[in-house]
């Protein structure tokens, strides 16, 4: 067996391969882009070879370079992750070819489950039921539409090539299926460089689930069935296994199905094969078809792992060094449930779209498998999939399980960009996913009110400007504080891109924080803290920004009154009042020359006085105030000339 081993990719699945190959004494070499200098996955290797750029195309795909960097440092095997080079084959032939070891299947298994249509033959060969369609050769646009009339609409067109539900078009109507079949086979050259379409009966009621199998070239065993339906634009959001409503019966079936599919293509190492499910009438061991064969590890792994007890890395590295089969099916047995959520850097609200920036903090809580690739303090870029994390859980039974599961996102924190972490915390509570009712439509049915954003919490909203005032960490709490002479101080805040003004007032042990529409009572027992009587919760502050970690993470920012008149004065000709407050002086007219620095007027906030200065050199234009004038927010006071070039 080799004892080192090259881990061809990146993010979590790098460092999760790293764990175990570690364990087995195996040293472990990294490579990395240049966005990837400082990532966890090099941190955590024993060697890290730089193979080029940001782009995939200029670094994790150029197989060339990987299998240089092998070579340089003595590895004996390459472990190709998911994504990027794992279901390449003229990969797995060059890395054979340079007498290295390809952590995976064959080049000829991978050619034989790489294209929907041929797969599907093969399987129909191999006594797979699969989906009732056309996939020949034929691509005509009018003989295609005689084919979607014999299966009898809906009809499912999908790429020969496809992935990542690219290429694919329900259709309803006869009428339509003209122009979903060019917009099909558009997308489809366009993402994989090849239009052809294969078409299929849609099941209605679908769900996906998918078999795990493992093989070691010869024989084949599976390792049950994950449950993978909860889905939004055909991407898995949450899997599970196993899967709910399964019966021995079926389970049996789709597993003998599974093992023939694997053997029938002399299968090696960990795949998955991928079934449609009608879910109408309940589960019936007639009533799935072979989708497609993944030919790598898959993201959803480790449900499978907590339910079975393998470790299917370490099974990958062992058969690849030439073991057998590590157990026979009889061996295998399920245990509990498990279920793992995607954790994403995205924006939820404006339809999910990729955020990137630093994770100034993420944590999870103990119970839970959490497999990442990032640490508090990296950096989310938007070269590679927004993925932070997989949480994971596993329980003795579902509903035992699927309570973890939202706890478990509860206590997840993460600070410093926005996460679909609320979404994932609303799927974990849904009433019908919780009652095991899933199907590929649940997301897109319910949307709304998965991604409604609630009212911030007040003793929150409280409690981050609280901690952004550094009032809980003041000094001399428990001697009485008297630092402010004014009663009430006035704060700018900013939550969910809306501005806000909220004012605090100190007392001996607390005090208050007025929301506007809630006034919130803070106090200290000498100890800890509460807010409306109920205890503190986690908060992380980091650059004028508090996130406070409570049953929904919510990031306040701090507006700094001062910075805003500063950078208002620079990236304006229009000086506003940062907050609402009373004229108290104006220093200039219109007219007058003003140097950078000078002071232009005083607002007064809640008792303090704020000295509103020039950002750079003017000349005043207008003066739009006088003292005494109450102004709001954002109000322009003083308008300097253009800057002349
Ligand atoms: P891709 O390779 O692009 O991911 P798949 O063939 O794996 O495409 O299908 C992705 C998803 O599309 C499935 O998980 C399922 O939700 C849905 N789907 C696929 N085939 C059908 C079908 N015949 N009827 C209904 N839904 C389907």
């Amino acid at each position: 067996m080799f004892d080192t081993l090259l881990i061809a990719n990146r993010g979590e699945i790098a460092c999760r391969v790293m764990r175990t190959a570690r364990a087995m004494g195996l040293r472990c070499v990294a490579v990395y882009s240049d966005a990837d200098a400082g990532a966890a996955h090099v941190g955590m290797a024993d060697e890290a070879v730089h193979i080029g750029g940001a782009a995939p195309g200029e670094s994790y795909l150029r197989g060339d370079r990987i299998i240089a960097a092998a070579l340089a440092t003595g590895a004996g095997a390459i472990h190709p992750g998911y994504g990027f080079l794992s279901e390449n084959p003229a990969f797995v032939e060059a890395v054979e070819a340079a007498g290295l070891v390809f952590v995976g299947p064959s080049a000829k298994a991978i050619r034989a489950m790489g294209l929907k249509d041929a797969a599907k033959a093969l399987m129909q060969e191999a006594n797979v039921p699969v989906v009732p369609g056309y996939h020949g050769a034929e691509q005509d646009g009018a003989f295609l539409a005689a084919r979607a009339d014999e299966i009898g609409y809906p009809v499912l067109i999908k790429a020969v090539a496809g992935g990542g539900g690219k290429g694919m078009r329900r259709v309803d109507r006869p009428a339509d299926f003209a122009a979903a079949l060019a917009s099909a086979q558009s997308e489809a050259r366009g993402a994989f460089g090849n239009p052809a379409v294969l078409i299929e009966k849609y099941v209605l009621s679908p769900r996906h689930i998918e078999v795990q199998v493992f093989g070691d070239g010869a024989r084949a065993v599976h390792l049950f069935e994950r449950d993978c339906s909860l889905q939004r634009r055909h991407q898995k959001v949450i899997e599970e296994a196993p899967a709910p409503g399964m019966t021995d019966e079926m389970r049996a079936a789709m597993g003998q199905a599974a093992v023939r599919a694997a053997e029938a293509i002399g299968y090696k190492g960990a795949g998955t094969i991928e079934f449609i499910v009608d879910g109408a009438g309940g589960l019936r061991p007639d009533g799935f078809w072979f989708m497609e064969m993944n030919t790598r590890l898959q993201v959803e792994h480790p449900v499978t792992e907590l339910v079975t007890g393998v470790d299917l890395v370490e099974w990958q590295l062992r058969v690849a060094g030439g073991e057998p089969l590590p157990c026979a099916q009889e061996d295998l047995r399920l245990s509990g449930h498990a279920f793992e959520a995607r954790l994403y850097a995205e924006d939820v609200p404006a339809g999910f779209l990729p955020a990137t920036g630093r994770l100034a903090h993420l944590a999870f809580p103990e119970g839970v498998r959490a497999d990442s690739g990032v640490r508090s303090g990296d950096e989310i870029s938007p070269h590679y999939d927004p993925m932070i994390a997989k949480v994971i859980v596993h329980g003795p039974t579902r509903e035992v399980a699927l309570r973890q599961l939202a706890l478990g996102l509860e206590k997840t924190q993460v600070a410093g960009t926005v996460t679909n972490l609320a979404f994932l915390g609303a799927l974990a509570r849904h009433e019908g996913f919780g009652r095991g009712e899933v199907d590929t439509g649940l997301i897109e049915r319910d949307l709304d009110a998965l991604v409604a954003v609630s009212a911030p919490n007040a003793r929150a909203m409280a409690q981050a400007v609280w901690a952004g005032l550094g009032l809980d960490a003041a000094p001399g709490w428990d001697r009485g504080f008297a630092l402010w002479e004014a009663p009430w101080r006035s704060v700018m805040i900013e939550v969910g891109g809306e501005e806000q003004a909220v004012r605090v007032q100190v007392t001996g042990r607390g005090g208050v924080v007025d929301l506007g529409e809630a006034q919130v009572a803070v106090a200290y027992d000498g100890q800890r803290w509460s807010f409306d009587g109920m205890p503190a919760a986690a908060v992380h502050v980091e650059g004028g920004t508090v996130t406070v970690f409570g049953r929904q993470t919510l990031a306040v920012s701090l507006i700094d009154p001062l910075d805003r008149a500063a950078d208002a004065g620079i990236s304006a000709s229009v000086i506003e009042a940062p907050m609402p407050g009373l004229v108290r002086a104006v220093d200039v007219v219109a007219g007058q020359t003003v140097a950078k620095g000078d002071r232009l007027a005083i607002l007064e906030a809640m008792k303090m006085e704020h000295s509103l200065t020039a950002g750079r050199d003017a000349v005043v234009a207008e003066v739009l105030v006088a003292a005494g004038d109450q102004v709001t927010a954002g109000a322009p006071l003083i308008r300097f000339e253009e800057e002349s070039e």
